[in-house]
C-alpha cells in the first residue's frame, strides 16, 4: 500500500496548488494573455460556425469600378448621393451611411447630398474621434439624417481581427451609440429609444448583453458564415435587378475600395481584410440575430481553474510515475475543451486561464511530488543507517559482557574449581548477563525514545545515588589503567524523570573520562545545586578536543582522530544517547576541553521541585 504524504506536506502541496491557481488566473488578465485567447476563440470560432441565416442587411459597396466611373474619392459625396437615389425604390428599411462628412465642400454637391439624405428617409451618418475631437456629419447633412452613430473599432485593439466592437463611445463629453445600433434602431417600427442599464443595451425587444466595462461595453460580433451580401454601385448601375437584394434591408453604405478606404479590420472567418463597413453590418446581424456572446464571470474563470488544478493536484496525490502524468497530459488536453464547452453556450471563456492553470499544476505537482518522495527516501536511507549502526553499536558494547561470562563459563567447565571460586564465577556471570540485558533495554529505550514512541518513566530519583553507583561501576574500569576517581561531596537531591536513562548517561560520561586518559590520571566527579538545577560534572586530565571537536561529538557516530588514535574509540553514539535523554529530561549537556590537557562535561539539569509529580516539559515531547 502507498504511504500517504505526511500532513505538513499535503498542507505544502495545497499552499502551491493554490499559488498555482492565483498566478494563472491573475496572468490571464494581463495582456500577455490576450494573443493567446484571441488565437483561441478564432480557432473555436470557425470550427464551430454558426448556422447560416437569411440576412437582414447588405452592403452597397463604393468600390474601385464604382470611382473609376464616378469621378474617383474626390467625388465621394457625390457617390454617396448617387447611392441614395439609387436606392430609393428598393424601399430599404434604413441605410448607414460608413462615410464621414465632418467639413462643407462643394456646396453644390453637398446640398444635393443633403437632400439625397432627407429623401432616403431613415439615414444614420457616423461621427469618429479624430485627435481628441469629434468629426461629426455637417448640421447641413444631420438635420436631413435621422440619427448619427460612431464607427470607432474595439480600442487597444492588438491585432486588428474584427472580434468585437464598441457598442457606445464617449470622449470630449460626447457620445453616440454605434452606427450599426442606430441603424437597428431606425430600422425599427416607430421611434424606439435606446435604453440602457449596467449589465445591457435594450432596443425595442432586444437585450444586448454587453456590461459598462469601461471600454464602451464591447460586444462580440457573431460573423455570418457566408458574409454579408454586397453590391457595388457600378454593379447596379450595370444591373438593376441586383436591386431587389437590398428590399427592405438596412443597408450598410461604404468605401471598399483600397484607396478610399478609411478603415480595414481582419475577418476571423476568413483571415482577410474586410473594410470597415462590413463589419458593422456583421455585428448589424448579431443584434438581429440576438445572437449574443458573453463573456465568462471572473467568479465561473475562478472555480473552473480551481476545479482543474484540484483535479490536478488529487491526481498526483493519489498516482505515481507515468500514471500520473498520463492523468496529467489527460487533464490538460480536457483543458482545451473548456472553452469549447462553454462557447458551444454562447460564453466566452479565456483558454489561457484554465490551460495556464492546468499546465502550472501539474508542473508544480509533478516537480513536488518528485522532492517529497526523494525527501522521503532520504529519511528512510538515514533511518536504515541510523539501525544498522546502532545495531553495531549494541553489538560492540555486549563484546565485554559475553567475554567475560565465555571465559568464566569455560574456567567453570573445564577446571575443578573451588566452591567458593566457582560461586564468585557464578555471580560474575550472573552480574554480566544482567548487565547485558540492561543494555539491550537501554538500546530499546533509546531507540524508541528518538523514535518519539515512548513515554520516558516519570519517577523522583535521588541524583547522588545515581551517581554513587555510576562510579562504583566504572571503578574497575578505572582501576585497570591505575586512574583515580575522586567523588566529591554530592548534595541531597531528586530528579524527575527516567532513573535507568539517567544512569545510561553519568556512566557514559564516566567512562568516555576513563577511556580518553592516560594512565595514572585522575578524574574528578563533582554534583552541586545551583538555583534550580543540579550540575554534574566529571572532569578528566585526557586528551582533550579542540573547538571544533566540541562542537561535532555529538554527532551520531563522530570519534575525534586523537580518540581513533588512541584505539580507545568505540563506534561516537554514546554521547548523542546522553544528549538525548539529558534533552528529555529538561536539560542539556555543557562541555570545556584543552587539548591535551583533559575535559570537563557538565550535565545541567532541573531539580525536581519539591513535592512535583510531573517531569520537565521537555521530558513530556517523549
Ligand atoms: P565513543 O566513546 O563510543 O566513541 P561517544 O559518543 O561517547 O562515543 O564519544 C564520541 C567521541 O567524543 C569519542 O570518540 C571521542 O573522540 C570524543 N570524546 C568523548 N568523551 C571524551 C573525553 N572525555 N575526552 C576526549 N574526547 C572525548
Amino acid at each position: 500500500m502507498k504511504r500517504r504524504w505526511p500532513a505538513r506536506y499535503r498542507w505544502t502541496y495545497a499552499g502551491l496548488l493554490a499559488a498555482c491557481l492565483v498566478v494563472a488566473v491573475l496572468a490571464s488578465w494581463t495582456p500577455f494573455a490576450a494573443p493567446i485567447d484571441y488565437y483561441a476563440y478564432d480557432l473555436i470560432y470557425r470550427t464551430f460556425p454558426p448556422q447560416d441565416w437569411t440576412p437582414s442587411s447588405a452592403v452597397l459597396a463604393i468600390d474601385e469600378a464604382t470611382f473609376n466611373t464616378s469621378g474617383g474619392v474626390r467625388n465621394l459625396r457625390g457617390i454617396v448621393a448617387d447611392s441614395l437615389d439609387v436606392l430609393r425604390p428598393a424601399q430599404t428599411k434604413a441605410v448607414a451611411i460608413d462615410v464621414l462628412l465632418p467639413d462643407a465642400s462643394d456646396p453644390a454637391i453637398d446640398s444635393r447630398l443633403a437632400a439625397s439624405i432627407a429623401n432616403a428617409g431613415n439615414v444614420a451618418l457616423s461621427a469618429q474621434l479624430t485627435n481628441g475631437e469629434w468629426e461629426n456629419p455637417l448640421p447641413l447633412f444631420a438635420n436631413n439624417a435621422k440619427a448619427v452613430g460612431h464607427v470607432h473599432p474595439e480600442e487597444n485593439h492588438i491585432d486588428g481581427v474584427g472580434r468585437r466592437i464598441p457598442l457606445e463611445f464617449s470622449a470630449a463629453r460626447e457620445r453616440h451609440w454605434a452606427l450599426m445600433l442606430e441603424a437597428f434602431r431606425l430600422g425599427l417600427p416607430g421611434a424606439v429609444p435606446i435604453v440602457e442599464s449596467v449589465e445591457d443595451v435594450h432596443i425595442g425587444g432586444t437585450v444586448i448583453p454587453a456590461p459598462r466595462d469601461g471600454q464602451g461595453r464591447l460586444m462580440w460580433i457573431r460573423h455570418r458564415p457566408s458574409g454579408i451580401p454586397t453590391v457595388s454601385l457600378a454593379e447596379l448601375r450595370k444591373d438593376a435587378s441586383k436591386l431587389a437584394l437590398f428590399h427592405d434591408k438596412t443597408v450598410f453604405i461604404g468605401v471598399t475600395a483600397l484607396a478610399g478606404r478609411r478603415d480595414q479590420v481582419l475577418s476571423p472567418v476568413t483571415g482577410d481584410y474586410v473594410s470597415g463597413v462590413v463589419i458593422h453590418a456583421q455585428a448589424f446581424e448579431t443584434v438581429v440575430q440576438k445572437r449574443f456572446l458573453t463573456n465568462a464571470s471572473n467568479l465561473t474563470v475562478i472555480f473552473v481553474c480551481l476545479l482543474g488544478v484540484a483535479m490536478m493536484g488529487v491526481a498526483f496525490l493519489l498516482l505515481r510515475g507515468s500514471l500520473a502524468l498520463t492523468v496529467a497530459g489527460i487533464l490538460i488536453l480536457g483543458s482545451h475543451f473548456v472553452p469549447v464547452l462553454f462557447f458551444r453556450n454562447d460564453i466566452v471563456f479565456p483558454f489561457s486561464a484554465v490551460f495556464g492553470s492546468s499546465l502550472l499544476a501539474a508542473g508544480v505537482s509533478a516537480c513536488y511530488q518528485y522532492f517529497v518522495i526523494r525527501k522521503r527516501m532520504q529519511t528512510t536511507e538515514d533511518e536504515k543507517e541510523r539501525y544498522q549502526q546502532a545495531i553495531q553499536w549494541v553489538a560492540h558494547e555486549m563484546r565485554s559482557p559475553l567475554t567475560a561470562i565465555q571465559g568464566s563459563s569455560e574456567m567453570m567447565g573445564r577446571y575443578a574449581l573451588s566452591e567458593e571460586r566457582r560461586k564468585q564465577m557464578a555471580s560474575m556471570i550472573n552480574a554480566e548477563s544482567k548487565r547485558m540485558a540492561r543494555m539491550i533495554q537501554t538500546f530499546l529505550d533509546v531507540e524508541r525514545l528518538s523514535e518519539g514512541q515512548m513515554e520516558m518513566k516519570r519517577e523522583r530519583f535521588s541524583a547522588p545515588d545515581v551517581v554513587r553507583l555510576c562510579v562504583e561501576r566504572a571503578a574497575p574500569l578505572a582501576e585497570r589503567k591505575n586512574i583515580t576517581m575522586h567523588p566529591g561531596e554530592f548534595p541531597a537531591c531528586e530528579i524527575l524523570g527516567d532513573r535507568e536513562l539517567m544512569e545510561y548517561a553519568v556512566y557514559n560520561l564516566l567512562t568516555n573520562a576513563v577511556k580518553y586518559s592516560p594512565a595514572e590520571t585522575h578524574v574528578f566527579i563533582t554534583a552541586e545545586v545551583r538555583g534550580a538545577n543540579l550540575r554534574i560534572a566529571v572532569a578528566d586530565q585526557g586528551i582533550g578536543m579542540d573547538k571544533n571537536e566540541v562542537k561535532n561529538i555529538f554527532r551520531k557516530f563522530y570519534r575525534t582522530e586523537k580518540a581513533q588514535k588512541s584505539g580507545e574509540a568505540g563506534t561516537g553514539i554514546g554521547l548523542s544517547i546522553v544528549e538525548q535523554i539529558v534533552a528529555h529530561h529538561g536539560g542539556k549537556i555543557e562541555v570545556v576541553s584543552t587539548p591535551g590537557k583533559g575535559s570537563v562535561f557538565t550535565i545541567v539539569t532541573p531539580v525536581a521541585p519539591v513535592g512535583a509529580t510531573t517531569p520537565p516539559v521537555a521530558a513530556q515531547r517523549a
